[in-house]
């Protein structure tokens, strides 16, 4: 964690006076983003399915003198995401950041196109195509409500390299971040267009350790028969930069967008991937 000029953890104001909803703040990226948001002064909402996580990433938070709280929120469900707009407007005032962090894997694992079934890719298109809308829809309608507290801000998607490249074994999670690319620069566009001050952009991270990561690797490992050692460092050798990437990292391309330090950004793809993608 970084410290400010007067030595204190509690960043430099960078988000003061904002609210920000981050979904899948449980874990990985998503609880990497709440905590960096909370530090530099925004009231973050952390959502997941995983109650039990997500409320401790909220009390770590807390704890560390932010303010956040949890709501227990599955991103496919449009009357969940109405709940938790709701519930951040009457404890917060208004919305100024929106973080579509929540996603999966490939439903059912990595494999080809022949053996995917349609409800498995159904379910991967659901939770990391799907939400992303569902977020864009209620939260564009939120932030831009100069009734509140806001009228203006930032969308973050988290795509993936497989937004932009296709991933072999991974047609459904290729499509569906794929996908959030181009709904990220349409939603963009839009508010452009109508003149709301709501920037939206994509974030398209590498392989980044968390647990979603691990998880893969395990499965290939147990698959494959090959030493999960073994697995991780092929996954190493595809990005030049020579490691895995962290959630902090992550988490800090995401703090940049949600800041007016990217006030002329909008529409864009922000790669961040230790170089996977530039060969
Ligand atoms: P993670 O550690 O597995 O965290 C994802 C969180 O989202 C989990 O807490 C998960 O809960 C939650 N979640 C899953 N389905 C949900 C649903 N329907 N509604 C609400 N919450 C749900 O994964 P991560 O690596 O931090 O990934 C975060 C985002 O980054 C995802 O969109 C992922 O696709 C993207 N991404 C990750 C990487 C990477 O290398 N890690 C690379 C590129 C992009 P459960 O644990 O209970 O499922």
């Amino acid at each position: 964690m970084s410290t400010s000029p007067t030595g204190s953890n509690r960043g430099n104001g960078r988000l003061q006076g904002k609210v920000a909803i981050v979904t899948g703040a449980a874990s990985g990226i998503g609880a990497a983003s709440a905590r960096h948001l909370a530090r530099e002064g925004a009231r973050v909402v952390c959502t997941d399915t995983d109650e039990a996580s997500g409320q401790a990433v909220a009390a770590q938070v807390v704890q560390a003198g932010g303010d956040a709280f949890f709501i227990a929120h599955d991103v496919v469900e449009e009357n969940q995401w109405e709940r938790v707009i709701q519930a951040t407007l009457a404890r917060y005032g208004g919305l100024h950041v929106l973080v579509n962090n929540a996603g999966i894997g490939p439903a059912g694992g990595a494999g080809p196109i022949e053996t995917k079934s349609l409800a498995n890719w159904r379910r991967t298109l659901s939770v990391d195509l799907d939400s992303v809308f569902l977020g864009c829809k209620h939260g564009i309608a939120a932030i831009r409500d100069t009734t509140r507290e806001s009228g203006s801000g930032s969308i973050i998607n988290v795509s993936s390299i497989a937004g932009l490249i296709g991933l072999p074994n991974a047609a459904d999670y290729s499509a569906a971040k794929g996908g959030v690319r181009l709904l990220t620069k349409a939603a963009a566009l839009e508010c452009a267009a109508a003149g709301y001050r709501i920037r939206v952009n994509s974030v398209h991270p590498g392989y980044i350790d968390t647990p979603m990561v691990r998880g893969g690797l395990e499965r290939r490992a147990a698959i494959s028969g090959v030493d999960p050692a073994q697995a991780e460092t092929a996954l190493i050798a595809l990005h030049p930069i020579g490691r895995l990437g962290v959630a902090d990292e992550i988490a800090q391309t995401i703090l940049f967008l949600a800041s007016d330090e990217s006030s002329f950004t909008t529409g864009a793809e922000m790669v961040v991937d230790g170089g996977y993608c530039a060969r």
